[in-house]
């Protein structure tokens, strides 16, 4: 009813009607002010300039309409002196108080109405309706509009809820005014907008950032720099103020701007970066823009063609404004919602929409991204998927496709803590914002880091050398024990993986095509199911650790003595085998019996992967001389960690001097504080074990239904599932194996495979993953199986 009243009121106008004699003796007498008078152009007031010789730019007296609220006068001038304090630069009108040292009085007219009165200082410039269109001048209109908001935002006053026509709040309540637009076409439109306010975007917006906003920035409120006319040099006219959301603040600044432009989308957009700038918006807001501009422009269309009806004979209200308004609803609608926030996003730079739930008919853009993608990135790098899976956001145990849907994410491992977590995403962007440097000042974000992660491995293992990944933190180990033992000799494990740099390449004969480099020689994988020592052995960890004589033997034979045996501590690329226990310890202790050192690779095991304990090494019991950490150490902030004694650092670093300029940056380290704030705030070892014992349980429960499932293995949330053609010669499955990837997807669930066949499922959840989700993997894996058909060819892939 309020915005009906209020309607009522902008109707009749009653304007005030001072003559030029009466408003000078109020100025002089009331605010002590002389100079010649010049009466302004004014919607709802009586407004007149003052100027006077060697008084600058003067004044304004506004003498107020009978009907205004003393109460709406009064947020405006407690807004501008608001304003005034906390951003003095800001382009508004100060105000001046009357002799009385008041912010207003109250004076009579001839006819006997009360008026209240006031003076402001006049804004000299251009209105910006008079400057030409510019992209710059767009985007500065929402930085001014920006820098507005943030002057006001601790900023209340009682009457900031005054009922208004214009608070796009409340515009479900001009529905009744629809029936005026004569074009049955154009009414159905606005029609459809304020339905759409009313049913879901308002309570959207009442959801989002509401503060005390101008409201009303279009382009007779904004002025500009005459000279340089994208400059904006005055805010004026703060009578449609009110508390509501802050981008109705962009919708309303674009309002005009933007219905004037020839591309509407990109204008709306640049006002939006231009806010954005100064006051970040936030993604709903954001999304919600394509709406609360189309309600504004809704708005305006209504009320003109309401006060068209009801007021015949009398000059048409904003005329040249009506055909724009009509012509960007238009543009607006036809590009649809979909499109506008895209653009909207991009222009501001978050990252593509992702609906949800699901849109009815996803755009197919594969095809163009894959041919980008051969341009830029090369027509060799192979994608996961057939066909290649898009995505554009992860929340937790969650990936979700460029159309919506959600897929549960059981491959990757880099985001330990959960895609996207909150509280590692707010550490990131809180140290990006205050400093991002090097290892060669100081800063607390690295000490904090290195003293946590020393307190989280054993016995010496506290001294870091950071750097950016697992290959790189290889590298440098494999450095470190050449130069600490004097040696050259390496032993690895048969088909590893340790990283891409030429060191790190010949320490990873995963690609069997390859030979193998003199220096390096490899340890038969203990895999008790396809090795040549099988369950059921009572001395299978010595069989398969006696297999490190013979390399160290070999070496020897080769002129290598062994500096380092490196070892992927959760055998992943060996398929993930069930390593018998007491195997590795028994291998690091040939190893170190014949003067070489033992690094521990914990790229994929680290972090409480196995649930049992917090690193693979601790899992099989052996305290390496080196660890080193890549993938989960920040949560996919680039982050690799080489870990020794401080002695051994020490005696590295005399000799090489060796630093990274982004290894250990105050980014990466805020990261990983909150990647282990995370791990133990939130318990997830023993999730990470109590997940993976029900996830192990329930896979298990598959294989009598299932005779292609040949073995289930794994510890805490990383499990293999080995897949075979026939149970008793083990032949392996591994098209089968490829193909049931492809199905598991389409069933909303992600698995990598892994193994020299590559036919051993990888499933490699982040920690996030619980029972919940066990559950719903192993029911995909059931229907995936159950789908699966015998395929003819496969092909082995590099880990990753
Ligand atoms: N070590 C292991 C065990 C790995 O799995 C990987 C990556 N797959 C690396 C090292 C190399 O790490 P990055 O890709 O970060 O260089």
């Amino acid at each position: 009813m309020a915005a009906q009243v209020e309607g009522i009121k902008f109707l009749n106008r009653n304007l005030p009607s001072f003559a030029v004699e009466e408003a000078r003796r109020i100025a002089r007498e009331q605010f002590g002010l002389e100079g010649e008078l010049e009466l302004l152009v004014s919607e709802r007031d009586q407004n007149f300039r003052i100027t006077s010789p060697g008084g600058g730019d003067g004044y304004v007296l506004k003498l107020a309409n009978v009907d205004e609220d003393p109460g709406v006068v009064d947020l405006q001038t407690a807004a501008l002196r608001h304003i005034e304090r906390h951003d003095p630069s800001l382009p508004v009108p100060r105000v001046i108080p009357s002799r009385d040292g008041e912010p207003s009085t109250m004076v009579r007219a001839r006819e006997g109405t009360q008026h209240i009165a006031r003076v402001l200082t006049y804004l000299p410039g251009m209105l910006l309706e008079e400057a030409e269109n510019t992209p710059e001048l767009r985007r500065n209109l929402g930085t001014l509009m920006g820098r507005a908001d943030l002057a006001l935002r601790g900023f209340f006053h009682p009457h900031a809820r005054h009922p208004l026509l214009w608070d796009t709040m409340r515009c479900p309540e001009l529905r009744v005014h629809t029936r005026h637009v004569g074009d049955a076409e154009a009414r159905r439109n606005v029609e459809s907008v304020l339905d759409h306010m009313d049913a879901v975007v308002l309570a959207q917006l009442a959801g989002c950032r509401n503060q005390i906003i101008h409201n009303d920035a279009h382009s007779n409120n904004v002025l500009v720099d005459p000279d340089r006319t994208d400059r904006g040099v005055g805010l004026l006219d703060f009578g449609d103020m009110l508390y509501g959301p802050l981008v109705v603040e962009v919708a309303n600044a674009a309002d005009s701007v933007a219905a004037h432009a020839e591309d509407s989308v990109r204008a709306l957009a640049e006002v939006a970066a231009g806010f954005d700038r100064v006051l970040p918006l936030e993604e709903l807001e954001l999304d919600l823009l394509y709406d609360a501009y189309l309600a504004r422009l809704a708005i305006t269309a209504t009320i003109i063609a309401w006060r068209k009806a009801v007021t015949p004979g009398q000059p048409a209200y904003l005329p040249e404004y009506e055909a724009p308004c009509w012509a960007a609803i238009d543009r607006m609608m036809s590009r649809g919602r979909r499109a506008v926030r895209s653009q909207l996003r991009e222009v501001c730079r978050f990252p593509p929409h992702c609906p949800s739930p699901p849109a009815p008919s996803p755009p197919d853009d594969v095809g163009e991204l894959l041919a980008r993608r051969r341009r830029v990135l090369g027509r060799s790098l192979y994608l996961f998927y057939d066909p290649p899976l898009h995505v554009e956001r992860g929340l937790g145990p969650w990936l979700y496709g460029a159309d919506g849907r959600p897929y549960l994410d059981a491959y990757n491992n880099v985001p330990v803590v959960g895609h996207s977590h909150p509280q590692v995403v707010r550490a990131l962007s809180r140290q990006a914002a205050a400093l991002n440097t090097n290892t060669r000042y100081l800063y607390r974000s690295v000490l904090d880091y290195a003293e946590r992660l020393g307190a989280v491995l054993p016995g010496e293992l506290s001294a870091c050398l950071f750097v950016n990944s697992g290959s790189e933190a290889n590298d440098v180990a494999w450095q470190m024990a050449k130069l600490l033992t004097g040696r050259g000799g390496a032993l690895v494990m048969e088909h590893a993986y340790h990283g891409i740099t030429a060191a790190t390449a010949e320490l990873s004969p995963y690609d069997t095509t390859k030979p193998l480099a003199p220096h390096v020689r490899t340890l038969i994988a203990p895999d008790p199911y396809r090795g040549p020592y099988r369950h059921g052995d009572p001395d299978l960890a010595a069989r398969y650790a006696a297999d490190a004589d013979r390399a160290l033997a070999e070496l020897a034979e080769q002129g290598h003595e062994v500096a380092a045996f490196m070892v992927d501590t959760s055998f992943c690329s060996n398929g993930i085998p069930e390593v018998p226990p007491g195997y590795l310890a028994a291998v690091c202790a040939k190893v170190k019996a014949a003067g070489g050192l033992v690094i521990a690779d914990e790229v994929q095991a680290g972090f409480g992967r196995p649930g049992s304990h917090f690193w693979g090494h601790t899992a099989h019991g052996v305290v390496p001389d080196i660890v080193t950490l890549g993938k989960p150490v920040a949560n996919g902030y680039p982050l690799g960690v080489v870990v020794t004694t401080l002695d051994a650092l020490d005696e590295f670093g005399r000799a090489t001097g060796l630093f990274s300029t982004f290894g250990g940056n105050p980014v990466a380290c805020a990261a990983g504080l909150a990647v282990l704030d995370v791990i133990e705030e939130e318990g997830l070892l023993p999730r990470a074990k109590a997940t993976g014992d029900h996830l192990l349980e329930g896979i298990r429960g598959l294989m009598s239904g299932h005779r292609i499932v040949g073995d289930v293995r794994g510890q805490g949330l990383l499990v293999g599932v080995e897949l075979v053609r026939d149970r008793k010669t083990r032949a392996p499955a591994g098209a089968e194996t490829k193909q049931l990837l492809n199905i598991l997807r389409d069933n909303g669930v992600l698995i990598g495979r892994e193994g020299p066949h590559g036919n051993v499922l990888k499933i490699r959840p982040s920690l996030a993953f619980g029972p919940e989700h066990a559950d719903r993997l192993v029911a995909a894996l059931e229907r995936s199986l159950a789908a699966l058909v015998i395929p003819t060819r496969t092909s082995a892939k590099p880990p990753t």
